[in-house]
């Protein structure tokens, strides 16, 4: 364990205060980099953190890599060598989140081009216990529309479409509520701020397709295997209607960073009884025993890290 955090940048483990960039740094103007957000569970009985599907994050990290023109020069498994790596050098009995950034790192003005800017890659890593405190929370639906594929592309994980989230969040809050439900341009309800949605009616599971202007979530496909081999629970992919929101039997939003999060009220209507239903309630411990190391089950799924001595 070190004092000070040890972060990546451009192939090198530097201290952080040497892991910096130019505040010309084009992405720092142009939202142009992607970017990946991943979480480690500290498991005490094991003195082990478990990493969760590090290769899978780098996977999607690569893919949006394609959509901006960065090349990594470097596969999914070798940036998950370098993340564990990483993980080693700030190893700490806590939970930890792991935020990979490449990026445009040319000097920003009068280049939008982006085939001719350099890029860079950070990874860091920073403590982060559970995000939602809340058992269930309350969601408005935002009046910011999902930025659409043709625009700033959802499926790939931009910096700069961030934006989005934020306005929608933003709004969230000072209207009162802890989550935005974000619809497309065409009125379906497509994603929580950053989180995928899934909405349970008659014991049927629905979540909107990867064409709909979503981040096909790693949390999302974790949780439908969970549904559909733990629950024995089918999982149907289509748009859901905004009125299909306020008549569900239960609504949950899944993410890395907000796990498995009830939802219990939108805009005032409630949301099944108005508490956490069944099968949220189920997929939430599932998952939660799932990514410490608590089960037998997707071992493929978890890498585990011990302390190096
Ligand atoms: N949608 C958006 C917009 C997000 O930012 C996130 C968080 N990465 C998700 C969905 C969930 O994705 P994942 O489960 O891979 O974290």
């Amino acid at each position: 364990m070190t004092d000070k955090r040890i972060m990546y940048l451009d192939g090198q483990f530097l201290s952080e205060d040497k892991a910096v960039v130019p505040i010309t740094t084009h992405a720092l103007h142009y939202g142009t980099g992607v970017f990946e957000g991943i979480r480690a569970y500290y498991n005490d009985q094991e003195k082990a953190l478990f990493a969760f599907r590090v290769e899978d994050h780098f996977k999607r990290l690569v893919d949006s890599c394609k959509i901006v023109c960065i090349d990594l020069n470097l596969s999914p498994q070798e940036l998950t060598t370098i993340t564990i790596e990483l993980i080693k050098k700030n190893f700490s009995e806590s939970d930890m989140y792991i935020r990979p950034l490449a990026f445009k790192s040319d000097p920003a003005v009068g280049n939008f081009n982006l085939k001719s800017l350099k890029s860079s890659l950070a990874i860091y890593t920073v403590m982060m216990g559970r995000m939602i405190e809340k058992e269930g929370i309350k969601a408005n639906i935002s009046s910011w529309t999902r930025v659409p594929d043709n625009s700033i592309p959802p499926r790939a994980k931009i910096t700069g479409a961030y934006m989005n989230t934020c306005l929608a969040k933003t709004e969230s809050i000072l209207g009162g509520y802890d989550e935005a439900l974000l619809m497309d341009n065409r009125g379906h309800v497509v994603e929580g701020s950053a989180e995928n949605i899934f909405l349970v009616k008659n014991g049927k599971v629905y979540t909107p397709s990867a064409s709909e202007d979503i981040l096909v979530g790693i949390t999302r496909d974790t949780v439908c295997k969970l549904l559909q081999n733990q629950l024995k629970l089918s999982v149907i992919e289509r748009s859901l209607d905004r009125s299909e929101i306020y008549q569900a039997d239960e609504i949950f939003l899944v993410g890395t960073g907000a796990e498995v999060t009830p939802v219990i009220d939108v805009e005032g209507r409630i949301i099944g009884n108005g508490d956490v239903g069944p099968v949220s309630k189920e997929i939430k411990e599932l998952y939660r025993s799932l990514v410490h190391g608590q089960t037998k089950l997707y071992p493929e799924f978890l890498t585990k890290i011990i302390l190096p001595t």
